[in-house]
């Protein structure tokens, strides 16, 4: 854990930005080459080994936000997740899963490990027993999400940090939904935070891409993989994210505030039969959250009583945008059945909490009054 002196939103806007020398122009410079000198050099510089000046230059900036000593800019959430997962597992290994993890990395798991020879278990939960009986004498990694998507299920970060430390394990964490505003894992002892760079971190829904951070020792395992499996991001890339990170605080203060304003309105509305959200007092977990959290975030899912149907609901709404992906600046939604959880039944559906009503809800930075506006008068159409 490296802690910076620095304010959050001083990290945002200045660490790793490069000095313009030649112009003095405010923003980083972009270095587009693939090619740089490798006689009497410290570096030897090559975009696949994750050390252009720009890659170099985000990194540091969100190492500095994860309050750890180095991290890498990948070129998506999903190519950090699986070069980090193989960095630290090989044939033979065993590893650790929460049963709430995001699709993609499930079904990177249950997809690919067979062939390489890796084993796995998903827990029955999300508390420390889960985990503990699920560990085996081969087991070298514990994952975890917190909170979860799409149900917000809030896991304790520092127990589960302990937990492996205790059986010499490896921990990791997909702090996506947080973003390291809200939350910064390895201040409770994770040993590795991962993001889907497309969702907050970025921004503006305009970039793919993917981080981890780390202690040097981790991250260089992280690299040596990195640089065989190719998933580097590309220069202009990593300056559109160093740029839109220098918003990242002040963009998710106010999805912070937006979100907890929202839940608040759902809750006293009588077309929603439930709400997920860990800013909600009664919420369960509520507790945790608010210890390992700074802010409980602009993400969070409710279910529409049986009066409304969801897909049509959605096709009422003006200003929220029903899509794939979330934690843009702009409002957006999204019914799970219909898309991450549609190759189930309904049945199956609900055993794992999944509603067919229930909707994942990405509070943008809009006006709230904006936002609430717009989900009455798609209510109002069922009248
Ligand atoms: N982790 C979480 C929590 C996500 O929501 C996503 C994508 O939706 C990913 C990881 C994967 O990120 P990407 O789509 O950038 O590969």
């Amino acid at each position: 854990m490296k802690k910076n002196k620095l304010g959050v939103n001083t990290i945002c806007t200045h660490t790793g930005e490069i000095k313009d020398e030649q112009f003095g122009g405010a923003n980083s410079p972009i270095y587009m080459a693939t090619s740089y000198p490798f006689m009497e050099v410290d570096i030897k510089r090559y975009p696949r080994y994750f050390n252009t000046p720009n890659q170099q230059a985000v990194g540091s900036k969100i190492a500095a936000l994860e309050h750890a000593e180095m991290a890498m800019p990948f070129t998506s959430g999903m190519a950090a997740i699986s070069t980090t997962l193989l960095a630290f597992l090989s044939k033979g290994d065993h590893a650790v899963f929460a049963n709430e993890i995001y699709g993609g990395a499930f079904n990177f798991i249950v997809e690919e490990f067979d062939k390489m020879g890796i084993e796995y278990s998903f827990t029955n939960g999300v508390k420390v027993e889960d985990f503990e009986a699920k560990i085996k004498s081969n087991t070298k990694v514990i994952y975890l999400e917190t909170p979860s998507n799409p149900l917000l299920t809030i896991t304790d970060i520092k127990v589960i940090a302990e937990l492996a430390k205790r059986h010499g394990l490896v921990s990791m964490i997909d702090n996506t939904f947080a973003s390291p505003i809200n939350q910064t894992p390895l201040d409770f002892g994770i040993d590795i935070s991962i993001h889907s760079a497309t969702k907050y971190l970025g921004g503006h829904s305009d970039i793919s891409a993917g981080a981890v951070a780390g202690t040097k020792e981790h991250i260089d395992k992280v690299f040596h993989k990195g640089k065989n499996l190719g998933g580097n991001l590309s220069d202009f890339m990593c300056y559109l994210l160093e740029r839109s990170i220098k918003t990242l605080g002040i963009r998710v203060e106010r999805h912070n505030l937006n979100a907890q304003l929202m839940a608040d309105y759902l809750e006293g509305n009588d077309a929603i039969t439930r709400i997920y959200y860990p800013g909600l007092k009664q919420y369960p977990d509520h507790e945790i959250a608010k210890e390992q959290m700074n802010g409980f975030g602009g993400m969070l899912s409710f279910e529409l009583n049986d009066r409304y149907d969801a897909a049509k609901f959605q096709k009422q709404l003006r200003l929220i945008k029903p899509s794939m992906s979330l934690a843009g600046v702009e409002s957006t939604i999204l019914q799970p059945s219909l898309t991450s959880h549609a190759l189930l039944t309904s049945e199956q559906r609900r055993a794992v909490g999944i509603s067919d009503n229930l909707l994942r809800f990405s509070v943008g930075i809009e006006n709230v009054e904006d936002i609430i506006k717009d989900i009455e008068q798609a209510l109002k159409t069922f009248d």
